[in-house]
């Protein structure tokens, strides 16, 4: 019997599939694009979350259904588009889990939902507050409200995984990314902040740009650097594996994560140090970002070990960015 992976043509959900396939399971994936995965036992549904048939189509003998896909966004005119797709589409997904009853569900949740951005304690620990400030926040909220009711009235176990920032190691260093762009450099940074019409952020990172491809130390208004969780793909899908082949994760709900928080003057050094780029600093308005999440429940309950530090990750992604250089 397949195993259902959403998102399977993502960043989490594409390395899910590949892990489950070399274990020797059967695959089934559902995202709206096609992975470019071409196994005997791999079969893939195109189309919506919130797509009756299709959702109906993919859940179809499911053993387990891992649901890894969502739309992010942090734009305003991308609401309906959210709900759409993270709250209507996990609860019409749900309603094919009860009717074809997989052993175990798998929801994909978010650290948007405490926000860890605006923690009221730290280390930030799965009995925080749940007070999402983003739409994005909100709909993994709403999922995991969706998935506990499935699991309360099919007697299906579930299992929510709160998953930390995300990225392959590849992306750390590479001005393109949707995420690492604007986070570690200064024109995609720029760009960022005047979509988002941050008038006074963009003011004072023109005032220290000077043409050049930079890097950039984001620190708030008092100078304090972020401080953020940057996980690996690879740890995250081995977390994703645990939970699902472990009994003692059924009912239950995980923060995902690296074990410590990246620290951005330290890891800007180092990425600045291994790719001879300038590297600037900028105090933006407001507190920033400045959170530790813990994973010990996830560590102490299901023995997760991440392999990947932030400094391995970075010797990794300067190694791509080379070979990227070589082949322009
Ligand atoms: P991703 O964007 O790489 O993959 C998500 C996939 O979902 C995409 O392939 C996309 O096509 C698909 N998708 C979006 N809307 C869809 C719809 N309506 N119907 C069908 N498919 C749809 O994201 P990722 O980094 O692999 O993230 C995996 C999960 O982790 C997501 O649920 C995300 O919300 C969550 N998450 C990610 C991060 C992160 O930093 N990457 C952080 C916290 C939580």
């Amino acid at each position: 019997m397949p195993i259902l992976v959403t998102g399977s043509a993502g960043r989490v959900g594409s390395k899910v599939v590949q892990r489950l396939l070399d274990q020797g399971h059967a695959v089934t994936g559902f995202d709206l694009r096609s992975s470019t995965i071409n196994h005997r036992q791999y079969r893939e549904i195109i189309g919506s979350f919130d797509d009756r048939a299709s959702a109906a189509e993919a859940a179809e003998g499911a053993s387990a259904i891992l649901h890894l896909g969502a739309f992010m966004s942090w734009l305003p005119s991308d609401a309906d588009k959210l709900h759409r797709a993270n709250v209507d589409g996990t609860r019409i997904l749900l309603e094919q889990a009860a009717r074809v009853k997989p052993e175990r569900v798998l929801f994909a949740s978010s650290g948007e939902v405490y926000p860890e951005n605006v923690p009221d304690y730290l280390p930030v620990d799965e009995d925080h507050p749940l007070k999402p400030r983003s739409p994005y926040g909100l709909t993994k909220l709403l999922g995991e409200e969706l998935v506990r009711f499935f699991e309360r009235t099919s007697g299906i176990p579930a299992t929510i995984l709160r998953f930390s920032h995300t990225q392959d190691a590849a992306e750390l260093l590479d001005p393109a990314s949707f995420f690492s762009g604007p986070r570690f450099f200064l024109h995609p940074k720029i760009r960022q902040q005047e979509g988002l019409g941050n008038t006074a952020a963009v003011g004072r990172l023109r005032a220290i740009d000077d043409g050049r491809e930079s890097l950039v130390v984001s620190c708030n208004e008092n100078g304090r650097p972020f401080k953020m969780h940057i996980t690996d793909t690879r740890d995250m899908v081995d977390g994703i594996l645990l939970a699902l082949d472990n009994p003692k994760a059924a009912g239950r709900t995980y923060n995902l994560g690296a074990t410590a928080p990246v620290d951005f003057a330290e890891a800007l050094a180092l990425m600045a140090n291994l790719t001879n780029l300038p590297l600037k600093t900028v105090d933006l308005p407001g507190s920033g970002v400045f959170y530790e999440t813990s994973n010990a429940r996830i560590r102490e309950e299901l023995g997760f070990a991440p392999q990947w530090t932030i400094d391995r990750m970075i010797a990794e992604a300067a190694a791509a960015r080379a070979a990227r250089a070589k082949v322009a």
